[in-house]
């Protein structure tokens, strides 16, 4: 008798296209719409420049990112609301949550 373990649930694929989302904090419609929390922006920064302030308004001094993919219920609705069609997701197959048994059976 053999049982397939149970395999852990596969997260969603997030892809932000930063070439079309350059200044994030100029839309942020997916950081306020997302009921998950998954989006978060970053600063791009050298090291020696981590201390200086960045303006959020400029090209490219912050990015976002999917930091939390794990919370991702794949709702598309960032992908709804974001106005330059900059997010793709893709949602892997899930394995079977039930344990698989071959050969003999209890009882038999
Ligand atoms: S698909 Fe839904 S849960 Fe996943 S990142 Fe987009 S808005 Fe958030
Ligand atoms: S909704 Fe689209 S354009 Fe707006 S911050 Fe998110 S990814 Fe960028």
């Amino acid at each position: 008798m053999t049982y397939g373990l149970r395999m852990g649930r596969k997260f969603p694929k997030i892809t932000v296209d930063l070439e079309k989302c350059t200044v994030p904090f100029l839309c942020k419609r997916c950081l306020q719409e997302c009921p998950m929390g998954v989006f978060h922006v970053t600063r791009v920064m050298a090291k020696e420049e981590r201390l200086k302030e960045m303006d959020p308004r400029i090209d490219g001094n912050y990015i976002l990112y999917a930091t939390r993919r794990d919370k991702c219920t794949a709702c598309n609705i960032c992908i709804d609301v974001c106005p330059i069609d900059a997010i793709k997701i893709e949602v892997p197959k899930q394995e079977s949550a039930k344990p698989k048994v071959e050969g003999e059976q209890w009882g038999q």
